[in-house]
């Protein structure tokens, strides 16, 4: 590794050359079945020929002209953002925190204009993950990523997940929204129950509060849905879109109501790459996949029959998996093991994933992925766990 590069990661010793559908090659032409997916981000998989397309296409036009200009491009895409979800207003940047620091910009910036600017703290629940500025850390309060860091941007108050009691408890006259993964991403690959979903928006109702989705990581078809909170059918007032949007081209979104986007007027927020050609051009390429016919559909099934094999890996391994939990293909294993010692196993033998709190195996392979591949992966989990289980 590198001495030029910060120390922040802890990286596999692995450096890919190119990718094809769901799978990654070395150098040495080693093939690997990718079930991290660049961390929920390359949704289509790998190379998918439409995104080289609309990538290859617009690189020759136009990459960047700012701001200061219309994008049809990007006009295009909020409005089938907004033509396919309850939002209203998109705001364009480059990643999750973005989307996310712009979400908490427009709750504050809501109450203000709405005579409450006393109404600035937002609740936050215990494993959320939101990003790692300043501010989304100091919404999720994960200590380990606190630590050397302090401190704390003021205003999130965290309470315990799936509990209405503490988090009805959490509210004053300074509460101005709840912020909620639909399916907890980093923490655990922990779900949202419908009905935890719609007493939020009840509770947010009946105090006046903005409910806020991070959608970062579940959104744009990983669950099966276009956007994971259609399952409950509870619509937020402010979503954090970033990870599949781009199918691998970094690009953010905040949506929004009318009521909460329109007082996000000129001058109050930007960025200087946000909505560029290229990032609009390859995000709407991905909707012409993700949106077609039959897709969403595909996933689901796909993402059922997944699940249950892993049901079954897991009745069949008792000594090395205690769990599976998860929505669409964004599945978490529970490890009896440690879960770095399962993703050995697996990437040993060709088969990529990543980690989550609770000490969880996550699996999150592209959306494109058909039965061969569950087949495939499933095998290669299934001569871990022997292997794992022998050793125990
Ligand atoms: C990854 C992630 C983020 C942060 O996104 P970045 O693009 O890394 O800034 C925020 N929220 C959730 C749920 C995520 O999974």
């Amino acid at each position: 590794m590198s001495d030029a590069l910060m120390p922040t990661y802890a990286r596999a010793e692995l450096a890919f050359e190119r990718g094809q559908g769901p799978y990654l090659f070395d150098a040495e032409g080693r093939r690997y079945l990718d079930f991290a997916a660049g961390i929920a981000v390359n949704s289509l998989g790998h190379a998918h020929p439409h995104l080289v397309s609309a990538l290859n296409g617009q690189a020759e036009k136009l990459w960047h002209c700012s701001n200061l200009y219309r994008i049809p491009e990007g006009e295009r895409l909020a409005e089938r953002l907004c033509a396919a979800s309850f939002a209203e207003r998109v705001f364009f940047c480059n990643s999750g925190a973005e989307a996310l620091e712009c979400s908490f910009k427009a709750v504050r910036r809501y109450h203000d204009q709405q005579g409450a600017p006393e109404r600035y703290r937002i609740v936050t629940l215990s494993g959320a993950f939101h990003g790692r500025t300043l501010a989304t850390l100091s919404a999720a309060a994960n200590p380990k990523h606190l630590e050397g860091f302090a401190p704390a941007v003021d205003g999130f108050d965290q309470v315990a997940f799936d509990n209405m009691n503490e988090l009805r408890a959490a509210i004053t006259p300074e509460t101005a929204a709840v912020l909620i993964e639909p399916v907890q991403g980093e923490g655990g690959i922990r779900v949202a129950s419908p009905e935890y979903l719609r007493a939020l928006r009840q509770v947010c109702d009946e105090f006046g509060l903005l409910l806020v989705f991070d959608e970062v990581q579940c959104g744009v078809g990983r669950t099966g849905r276009f956007f994971a909170y259609e399952e409950a059918g509870v619509p937020p007032d402010v979503m954090a879109v970033a990870k599949g949007l781009g199918g691998g081209f970094p690009v953010g979104a905040c949506l929004t109501t009318a009521a909460v986007g329109d007082f996000m007027t000129g001058g109050s927020h930007g960025s200087t790459f946000g909505g560029n050609p290229l990032a609009m051009a390859v995000a709407n390429a991905v909707l012409d996949v993700v949106l077609a016919d039959g897709f969403l559909p595909h996933v689901a099934a796909t993402a059922e029959l997944l699940h249950t094999r892993l049901e079954e890996l897991v009745a069949r391994y008792p000594a090395v998996l205690a769990e599976v939990r998860g929505a669409g293909l964004l599945l978490g294993l529970r490890c009896q093991v440690a879960n770095t010692e399962l993703l050995d196993a697996i990437r040993a033998e060709g088969l990529l994933a990543a980690t989550a709190g609770d000490n969880v195996l996550r699996l999150a392979p592209p959306l494109i992925i058909d039965e061969s591949h569950v087949d495939e992966a499933v095998e290669i989990l299934d001569r871990a766990c022997a292997r794992l289980s022998g050793s125990n």
